[in-house]
């Protein structure tokens, strides 16, 4: 189904903006990273924000707003600027993600599938290991990927689930590519693959395996598989509680023939970065960084009486009121602080103190955004969650945060509890 929507960016000039949830000057951004992240966050509120509701009512997949993504050069964000991207780099592409995600969740989550086989194709794989002609053929194939993204707008997806413990980073993917003449045979399932009928592309993560060997994570290959190729269905329903414009179904991959071209990293890479690029995991939160900011906005005009559509009945004098606005910047400020910082030290080989703070961003964001939304139902009371009212969806669609493996909310407390406890190899034998 596609909407009966034609605003586009030029229309901001009638839209008032919001100020940017991390200000340039008060972040030590550059004017370049500002310029970035200040296009997301115009075509968020002056567009996105009013499409946003059909999407989730309707559970279909935002395709108008791909196109205007494409239009201002937001599906190119991290393509390097010789193959004319922007060119952000980790912390840029996450505040924009931040500012998509405050005005329509599902976009900047599939946004964010999208613009990681970029990110990890891109900036992230330049700062990991490969021989000379390895990388010489890396950046050759690359070019073929971006110059699709960049001049037909072709959409790439990241469906990597399974429903067993290889998308959690335990087993190595049951996805399977068996090498043959010119590249592999893919088979296998992948549910929640967002994008799902709606991506030019599937970035699928499986395992490289030849007859009668056994399955390494080591040999995990990621490959961008196009959806018209034959094999590939998409099967089951969606109608799920939050994130519904994502559309998430299941992708089967039977006998499909990928060519060589088709791989986003070179063999062993993927494996090399999961090891040496942990943040590459923490791209699922800045969507859920701007949910907890639309919490807070919402919560703030309701109870000045400003909310569009809603009489202009201030609530702001109650001293309860104040007391839970209070609460929520103070949480909505410490979720920010450490996500800004876990963003700003991605890089490779991180320390052990990094890793640990990017697990407690990850967590602190996911499990923050609902509670905030929360608040700010029961602060602003019964007819601030109606469905005319954008407040419940944002309640619907933060509760998904804490779910996104590998890192959910609970792998997250795992992962530190222990890695607090052990170092590396470490045993109680
Ligand atoms: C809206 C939405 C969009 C999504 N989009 C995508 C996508 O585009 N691509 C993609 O690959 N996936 C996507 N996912 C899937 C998501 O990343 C998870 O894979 C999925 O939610 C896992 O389903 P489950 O909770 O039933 O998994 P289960 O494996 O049954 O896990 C249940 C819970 O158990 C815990 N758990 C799992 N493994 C372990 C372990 N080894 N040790 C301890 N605890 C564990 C976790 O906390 C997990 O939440 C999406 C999910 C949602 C909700």
């Amino acid at each position: 189904m596609t909407m009966q929507v034609s605003k586009t960016i030029g229309t901001t000039d009638k839209v008032a903006l919001d100020a940017p949830i991390f200000d340039p000057v008060a972040f030590r951004l550059s004017d370049e990273q500002a310029g970035i992240i200040t296009r997301a966050r115009e075509i968020g509120q002056s567009v996105f924000a009013g499409r946003a509701a059909t999407y989730d009512r309707e559970a279909i997949f935002p395709t108008e707003n791909y196109r205007d993504l494409h239009r201002v050069g937001l599906l190119g964000i991290a393509v390097p600027k010789k193959h004319g991207g922007l060119g952000a780099n980790y912390q840029t592409y996450a505040l924009a993600a931040a500012e998509i995600g405050r005005y329509c969740g599902a976009t900047a989550l599939t946004w964010n599938m999208h613009v990681c086989s970029t990110l990890w194709s891109g900036p992230l794989a330049d700062d990991l290991d490969m021989d000379a002609e390895t990388r010489a053929e890396h950046e050759r194939r690359r070019a073929v990927h971006y110059k699709r993204i960049v001049e037909d707008g072709a959409i790439y997806s990241q469906p990597f689930s399974e429903g067993g413990a290889a998308a959690a980073g335990g087993v190595a993917f049951g996805t399977e590519a068996r090498p043959v003449e010119g590249g592999w045979i893919v088979n296998g399932k992948k549910i929640f693959a967002s994008l799902s009928g709606h991506a030019d592309y599937y970035g699928v993560l499986c395992t490289e395996i030849e007859e009668g060997e056994k399955a390494s994570r080591r040999n995990t290959l990621y490959l961008a598989i196009s959806a018209k190729s034959e094999g590939v269905s998409v099967v089951g329903d969606w109608d799920p509680l939050g994130m519904r414009g994502t559309v998430s179904r299941t992708l089967l991959f039977k006998d499909v023939f990928v060519p060589e071209d088709s791989a986003l990293m070179p063999r062993g890479v993927y494996f090399q970065a999961a090891m040496r690029w942990p943040h590459m995991f923490l791209t699922l939160s800045p969507t859920y960084m701007g949910l907890a900011q639309a919490a807070y906005d919402f919560t703030v005009r309701y109870l000045r009486g400003e909310v569009p559509g809603m009489p202009p009945v201030k609530r702001r004098m109650y001293p309860t009121k104040q007391i839970a606005v209070a609460q929520m910047q103070i949480k909505l400020e410490q979720i920010k602080a450490i996500w800004f910082q876990a963003v700003t030290e991605a890089r490779a080989n991180p320390s052990k103190e990094q890793v640990l703070r990017a697990y407690a961003a990850q967590y602190s964001v996911m499990e923050g955004a609902n509670e905030l939304a929360a608040l700010a139902i029961r602060t602003c009371g019964g007819q601030a969650m109606l469905r005319s009212l954008p407040l419940e969806r944002i309640y619907r669609d933060s509760r998904c945060g804490s779910l996104m493996l590998p890192w959910t909310a609970e792998l997250c407390l795992d992962r530190i509890g222990r890695e607090a406890l052990y170092e590396t190899g470490e045993t109680d034998d």
